[in-house]
């Protein structure tokens, strides 16, 4: 091991989703004396749970992949492979009052609401972005253009749009088909071979099992975990350390890594001398949107499908997951549990209007979906409402990527605003996280 490691530092990581408790983990290994200063009451960020009929499920829908090699590696060096299923999903689109099968090459035929030979040109476009690996040239390309070129107008004003509305709200004619490549190419590589079921990954027991065994891991090597620690801002002091001030405390830190949304990490080092007012505006110019997430539980079942795209904007959600048809509902105490969810702007009347109200929409939302909902078999509903869920991922986007080394001596980033092309997800907050961990060790010698 080179000499430099063997120098002992203090670091703090600023946040304690999967990335800040992956990288305190990285950083525990090697005996340096890390804290996680989480704002929230709990561990596990986005991707945190809450008690269900005695498991935990996650607040939003969530699912790993066949090709999320780093967390799968985790999974396995934390010895908890066992809790981790392999299930065959079913997608399906929700218009006109009807539920169709999606994402086969038969559904894809067999789909109605498309002309046939518009069937055929989606194929072969979504086809053709699943196999090539040349994304770099849809970097400043629309997705919105890219795709009314090559798979028509119709197809696009269908498909493409309800969705991209649904995920960036007005940002969608913005949003780079760099994205949309790797949303496509991701799914297509989950599939054995293209006439096979996408296999999804989740945990028995929920994320939980892996945010709490990861937790375990990290204290074991010394890592304390604080909750309810909100960081207020982070300044060089005179002694070259960091200065991290939250609501009740301010201590000196040799490294600090901030695992929080690009413009929230912008308020904390705004003022620093060593910090300019263009880095301050590159770090805001990134867009955020929020998402809302209703949660029922009910004993009769809804959808053929675990997932379904809602193509009709009369309806309040995106998404209507049923995740009981991908986990046996036995985990559930025998109860069906149903996600319906969007992404909004955090201006939305969802972020403030009451829990009651918002849930009352949401309902009825699912009652005109499925006519033959009885919401008397309804057993427990939940809201979600998470700020800075998804960034807007734009034709300029590339130039707005902020680096892992901020101006500020010994400060670092990472957050899933850096992650390009790909979308954010658990998979790629381990990916940064280890790697934040190692270029915090290896630019060690600025102060040690
Ligand atoms: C609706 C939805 C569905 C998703 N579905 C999937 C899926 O199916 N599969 C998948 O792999 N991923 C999914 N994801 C993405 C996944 O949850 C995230 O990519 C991942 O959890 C991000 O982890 P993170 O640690 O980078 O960030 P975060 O989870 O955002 O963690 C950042 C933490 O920083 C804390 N924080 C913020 N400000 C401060 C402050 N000032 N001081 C201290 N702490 C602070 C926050 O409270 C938070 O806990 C989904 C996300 C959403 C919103």
């Amino acid at each position: 091991m080179r000499a430099f490691l063997k120098v002992h530092m203090k670091i703090a990581v600023i946040g304690g989703g999967i990335t800040g408790l992956t990288a305190a983990y990285e950083l525990s290994k090697l005996g340096h004396s890390v804290d996680i200063l989480e704002a929230s009451d709990q561990i596990g960020g986005l991707a945190a749970g809450f008690p269900l009929n005695g498991t935990s499920l996650e607040k939003t829908y969530h699912h790993i992949f066949l090709t999320d090699r780093d967390i799968i590696d985790l999974v396995k060096e934390l010895g908890i492979e066992a809790t981790l299923l392999w299930r065959p999903s079913s997608i399906g689109c929700y218009e006109n009052g009807k539920i169709y099968p999606f994402g086969t090459v038969t559904s894809l035929l067999s789909y109605s609401p498309l002309l046939f030979l518009s069937r055929i040109r989606l194929g072969i476009v979504t086809f053709y972005l699943q196999k090539t690996s040349r994304w770099s040239r849809f970097i400043h390309v629309p997705a919105a253009e890219w795709m009314t070129r090559w798979c028509g107008k119709s197809v696009f004003e269908h498909l493409w749009k309800p969705l991209l509305i649904g995920k960036f709200h007005h940002f969608y004619n913005r949003v780079s088909m760099a994205w949309l490549w790797a949303r496509i190419h991701t799914r297509g590589r989950s599939k054995t071979n293209i006439f096979a079921k996408e296999k999804l990954g989740y945990f028995q027991g929920g994320f939980a099992v892996l945010i709490d065994n990861l937790s375990k891991a990290a204290k074991k090597n010394g890592v304390t975990m604080h909750t309810h620690a909100s960081v207020r801002s982070l300044r060089a002091n005179d002694e070259g350390k960091v200065q991290v001030q939250t609501e009740s405390d301010s201590t000196a830190y040799d490294r600090v890594i901030a695992t929080i949304p690009s413009s929230v990490f912008a308020k904390l080092i705004d003022g620093d001398s060593h910090v300019s007012e263009k880095d301050i505006e590159l770090l805001r110019s990134i867009d955020y949107l929020g998402a809302v997430c209703f949660v029922f539980t009910s004993t009769q079942s809804l959808a053929e499908q675990y997932w379904t795209n809602v193509l009709d904007a009369g309806l309040p959600f995106l998404v209507f997951v049923q995740h009981t048809r991908l986990i046996d509902p036995s985990m559930y105490g025998g109860e069906h549990v149903y996600y319906a969810g969007t992404y909004l702007p955090h201006d939305h009347s969802f972020f403030i209007q009451s829990e009651d109200h918002v849930c009352r929409i949401m309902l009825e939302g699912v009652q005109k979906m499925f006519p033959h909902f009885d919401t008397s078999a309804v057993r427990q509903t939940f809201l979600f409402r998470l700020k800075n869920a998804q960034h807007v991922v734009d034709t300029d986007y590339v130039r707005k990527i902020p680096p892992s080394l901020s101006r500020l001596p010994g400060v670092y980033l990472a957050n899933f605003s850096q992650i390009f092309p790909e979308d954010r997800g658990t998979n790629f907050a381990v990916r940064e996280g280890r790697k934040i961990a190692a270029l915090v060790l290896n630019g060690l010698p600025v102060n040690g």
